[in-house]
């Protein structure tokens, strides 16, 4: 019986769009800090947070 992994790569939710990402080598430094899949929700993020404590 095999039990072969594809690759064994941590994934995290992003908050933003719900979506699973997997970690990527850009990440590699600081994947503890990554919370958003890309630049794009976390801009996003950022967004309607400030909007909201206005
Ligand atoms: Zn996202």
């Amino acid at each position: 019986m095999k039990t072969r992994r594809k690759r064994d790569l941590p994934q995290k939710t992003c908050p933003v769009c719900k979506r699973p990402f997997a970690w990527r080598r850009k990440w590699a430094k600081d994947w503890d800090r990554v919370v958003y899949c890309s630049a794009r929700c976390k801009r996003q993020a950022r967004a309607s947070a400030s909007s909201k404590s206005a």
